[in-house]
């Protein structure tokens, strides 16, 4: 993918250059430039040695991230953090009136500036690295290249319950490592017939202010970011700042997840499963939710299932979420480890009779959710009504309903028709959740858990 609105300059006005050893590895380091007063734009190009992808099933080479901070600040929640691209991008522009995605356009002060660079893989070679840095380039600003305008079509899809909302919790675009711009994402979900659009760019807000906030014929949007550490990956959604994502350390993953609760936001551990990249950490801090779901079904999610189980198990009451963690948009080149679209899977939230997005996020808070295959269901729906379980089935025909409490199926029976309404004795365990399984073994829909103790 091109970079917009780089284009090539002059020969550089700083050059930094170093070497990352193996035990440099996933350690973040600043490395400070000194830029003059009057600066407008910066232009940053950076290589490296043995370059190879950041997908965690490649090793042997190098993979070194970056971002920026101006003299503003470096630390926890600093205005001075201006992006951070991972390795996605080699060449980037920061300006006063326009940035490169996924950095922030805005002042530009003198004084000390940092890059920061994060060697995720060094190689048995070591890593050599080179950032070349050119003041006020006068680069043009870039055109967005929209491939979907217009009014989108929305599907006709079943009904759900009165209250309810389908929407994609996770995807990324070229904020991050993803293909598309926002609002191509945004007409896609509608598209999807989704009814809301979690936004989750890893490390950075700046997409954003590029899709407002939906609603009227377009989904609602929830701001979100998804928190990208060396040892794994948290979504925070109704926030508009970075959370710190540079110290791959349980203490510190547990203190940016409690400070971005306390700020408001609903916390969720993502895709821990081999290869999401799991999650490595051995507490999931104040995490409200666990991605149970991430992409196609058959890409390891039993596992990621097994996490969240273990700890319902352990007492920990946290709410089933899922996420396409889409990327492409427009790319031929089949995408492995992500769904292809939108709404792959699909979370389901109880958000009542004034639907936004405190009142999702407030539907998730009380675990009134559940994850089916698509936008187009299958939908199940788990309440307890006094002293017995009501299980509400739409478009599971021919599937096999499990209750499952504390991690044993304590109920299981073959769904009959497309509407079913069942109801069953409460069992003597501290949870219960709901799963449809097909007739090949695939879980097609799951709730969250109700807590009967
Ligand atoms: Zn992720």
């Amino acid at each position: 993918m091109s970079d917009p609105g780089v284009a090539a300059g002059r020969s550089p006005d700083i050059v930094l250059e170093g070497r990352f050893v193996e035990a440099d590895r996933m350690r973040y380091v600043l490395v400070p430039f000194e830029v003059p007063p009057g600066l407008h734009q910066l232009e940053i190009r950076y290589s490296y040695s043995d370059r190879i992808d950041s997908d965690p099933l490649v090793g042997g080479g190098n993979t070194l991230d970056i971002g920026l901070f101006d003299p503003r600040g470096t630390e926890t929640g600093s205005l001075g953090f201006r992006g951070w691209s991972g390795s996605h991008k080699d060449a980037f522009v920061v300006g006063e009136d326009w940035a490169t995605p996924p950095y922030a356009p805005g002042p530009m002060p003198p004084g000390t500036w940092n890059v920061l660079l994060g060697p995720y893989k060094v190689g048995p070679r070591g890593c050599d690295y080179r950032v070349e840095i050119r003041i006020d380039p006068d680069v043009a600003p870039f055109e967005r290249d929209l491939i979907r305008t217009g009014t989108p079509r929305r599907p006709l899809l079943p009904d759900a319950r009165p209250g309810w909302l389908r929407g994609d919790l996770h995807c990324h675009t070229r904020y991050s490592d993803g293909d598309s711009w926002p609002a191509e994402m945004l007409h896609a979900a509608s598209e999807a017939g989704l009814d809301f659009l979690g936004v989750t760019d890893h490390n950075n807000v700046a997409h954003q202010a590029e899709y407002g906030p939906g609603g009227g014929a377009w989904p609602i949007v929830i701001p979100g970011v998804e928190v990208t550490t060396y040892g794994g990956h948290w979504n925070a959604w109704g926030t508009d700042r970075w959370w710190e994502f540079r110290e791959p350390s349980g203490p510190a993953v547990e203190r940016a997840m409690r400070a971005a609760a306390e700020a408001g936001a609903l916390v969720s551990v993502n895709h821990p499963k081999p290869f999401g990249p799991a999650w490595e950490y051995d507490t999931v801090g104040a995490a409200h939710a666990v991605e149970v779901w991430n992409g196609p079904w058959s890409g390891l999610n039993s596992l990621a299932l097994e996490f969240w189980e273990r700890r319902l198990r352990a007492g920990q009451r946290l709410t089933a979420v899922g996420g396409s963690d889409m990327h492409m948009l427009r790319a031929a080149d089949p995408d492995m480890r992500h769904s292809r679209g939108l709404g792959g899977p699909t979370t389901w939230v109880e958000a009542g009779a004034q639907p936004d997005v405190a009142a999702i996020l407030g539907g998730m808070h009380a675990s009134r959710t559940f994850v089916s295959a698509s936008p187009a269901g299958p939908q199940l729906y788990l309440d307890r009504v006094e002293d017995e379980l009501a299980v509400e089935v739409r478009g599971g025909q021919g599937s096999a309903l499990v209750l499952i409490g504390d991690g044993r199926v304590v109920e299981a029976t073959a769904v009959l028709s497309d509407e079913q309404t069942m109801t069953f004795a409460v069992p003597p365990t501290a949870y219960v959740r709901a799963q449809l399984v097909s007739s090949t073994g695939e879980v097609t829909a799951l709730t969250s858990p109700i807590w009967l103790a």
